[in-house]
């Protein structure tokens, strides 16, 4: 097995933006300028998750990016009728994924084929025939982590969600494919919650914690550590059950894809609860970092977004979670006007097609005010980034940050925000948090691969000393031996794969892992 580290970066030089619509499919350099229709055969095939995974996020615009110029073409009778009317992704020629890249666009999946099986039972009659094969999620990785050079790769996007919740056991069954928006909206709708999401609600349940995927809060375990089942096709097609009676499922739960595809998992929850969001502007480095523990702890779960090279944090996000409905009254309890040097700012007069959900104090429902992002606008900065993240030991975090501010003229040109949250300590073998309870140090770059892959090596010597451990799904250039001794539960993960997929059909990458 080899790492999704980043020790290249590919750009690709062709984007085109496609309209898919009753009458045809156009193709087009920018929205605003649609062209004829394309009937080349050099061609890209269009589907269903293509266009409902785009960063417009919106029925019928799909960004496609490829190293050669991008052509759009109908495969056999595709019904080009609006990404999310098509027919079966089988009947849309589906299995064709030339050109795919991730969600960023900073990498093209070198796979030979896609396939959207439409029934678990597909997924084991395809797991057992392909050699090489790896489960695709909302391809929001920045890494090579979930492509399989020259193999296949299986999505679960059409496989329906089928939200089962016991509410004696205070579990939700899901399927693999299913966005955490989606499932957060469903058990809000019931409820229940989750204890913590990610910063955005687009990615997939099992792809976001085969990765360790996490949100915010001194005491909330990254989204793997509600794993309480799985249900996996492994290596030569069988179905298998894994709970936590399984001391396997320690592995599994951050599984990097390399077990086999999870179809569905059974995730802990509790009844439902309100979330307000309070955000305080230009806090000084100094003044947070003085106060640190207490800055960190300040609320259910809390986030500094910020640059390293300005003497301020620009906005410290607080999430609190509120217990009465009266606190979640329109007119919020007020909270002090300045908070360690930062001022009290209200985002009301935000412009209405900001793609963050409601701070402002209002209270609302844990599912739109944990996800930092609205499910129905692209998150962060669009796809126009690159992101890396760190954890280092939570006793670390004043040292470790101060090490990256004296980096701070150097990052500065290539940032768009660093993010610093915390996670608690657990158990699950290839958690950045294993037995460490961690601050979680987060970059997204600007979209400068050259420069931001220069620059990472000497972030992690900088950061050395506090043993960093990189976020599985986001670029980092730490060689195989670090990864061995920061993660040591690494050789027993290793071992456990090849019961589950003797022959490396998951895991055989082939090639270094890289960014792109
Ligand atoms: C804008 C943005 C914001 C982000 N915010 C956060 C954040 O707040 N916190 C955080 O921790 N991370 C964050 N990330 C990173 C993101 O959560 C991870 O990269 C996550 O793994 C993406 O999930 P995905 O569904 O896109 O999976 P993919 O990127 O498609 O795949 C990731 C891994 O999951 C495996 N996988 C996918 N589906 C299955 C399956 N059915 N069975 C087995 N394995 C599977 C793949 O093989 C691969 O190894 C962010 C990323 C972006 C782009």
């Amino acid at each position: 097995m080899t790492f999704p580290n980043s020790s290249s970066s590919t750009a690709v030089p062709y984007r085109s933006t496609a309209r898919i619509t009753p009458g045809g499919a156009w193709l087009g350099e920018t929205p605003a300028a649609w062209m004829t229709p394309v009937t080349s055969p050099n061609a890209v095939a269009v589907s269903t998750s293509a266009c409902t995974d785009s960063r417009e996020d919106t029925s019928t615009i799909a960004v496609l990016t490829s190293t050669r110029p991008v052509q759009l073409v109908t495969v056999g009778d595709v019904p080009l009728d609006g990404c999310k009317t098509g027919g079966k992704a089988s009947e849309r020629g589906g299995a064709v994924a030339v050109g795919l890249t991730n969600w960023s666009g900073n990498l093209a999946y070198r796979a030979d084929s896609l396939h959207y099986p439409t029934s678990v039972v597909e997924v084991q009659e395809l797991v057992a025939r392909l050699p090489r094969v790896k489960a695709l999620g909302t391809r929001h990785s920045f890494n090579t982590i979930a492509d399989s050079p020259g193999g296949a790769l299986i999505s679960l996007s059409e496989l329906a969600p089928e939200v089962t919740i016991d509410a004696e056991a205070m579990t939700v069954s899901v399927t693999g494919g299913t966005r955490y928006g989606v499932l957060a909206a469903e058990l809000q709708s019931r409820g229940y919650a989750l204890h913590n999401t990610g910063s955005l609600p687009h990615i997939s349940v099992a792809g976001a914690t085969a990765t360790g995927t996490h949100g915010s809060g001194d005491r909330n375990g990254i989204l793997s550590t509600a794993v309480s089942a799985v249900e996996l096709v492994k290596a030569d097609g069988s179905l298998v059950s894994v709970d936590r009676s399984n001391p396997d499922l320690k592995a599994l739960a951050v599984g990097l894809g390399a077990f086999g595809v999870i179809t569905r998992l059974v995730l802990d929850i509790q009844p439902t609860y309100l979330v307000r969001q309070d955000v305080y502007r230009n806090a000084p480095w100094d003044t947070v970092l003085e106060a640190f523990d207490a800055v960190m702890a300040s609320a259910y779960s809390v986030s500094l977004i910020g640059d390293f090279g300005s003497p301020e944090i620009h906005e410290l996000w607080q999430k609190a979670r509120v217990e009465s409905v009266r606190d979640a009254d329109e007119q919020p309890e007020p909270v002090p006007e300045s908070l360690y040097g930062g001022t009290w700012y209200d985002d009301a007069e935000a412009p209405p097609d900001h793609t963050l959900n409601v701070r402002a104090g209002i209270a609302g429902p844990w599912s739109e005010r944990l996800p930092h992002f609205r499910l129905d606008a692209p998150p962060s900065a669009g796809g126009d980034e690159l992101q890396t993240e760190y954890f280092v030991e939570r006793r670390h975090a004043v040292n470790a940050l101060g090490t990256l501010r004296s980096l701070g003229d150097r990052i500065s040109p290539h940032l768009h925000a660093t993010e610093i949250r915390t996670a608690a300590a657990d158990d699950l073998w290839l958690s950045p948090a294993y037995e460490r309870d961690s601050l979680c140090i987060g970059f997204t770059w600007r979209k400068h691969p050259t420069e931001v892959m220069a620059l990472l090596p000497d972030i992690e010597a900088a950061l050395a000393a506090y043993d960093p451990r990189p976020h599985w799904g986001k670029l980092f250039t730490i060689g195989d031996e670090d990864l061995g001794r920061r993660f040591p539960r690494l050789p027993e993960f290793l071992e456990l794969t090849t019961t589950y997929d003797p022959t490396g059909k998951f895991s055989k990458a082939g090639d270094p892992p890289t960014a792109g």
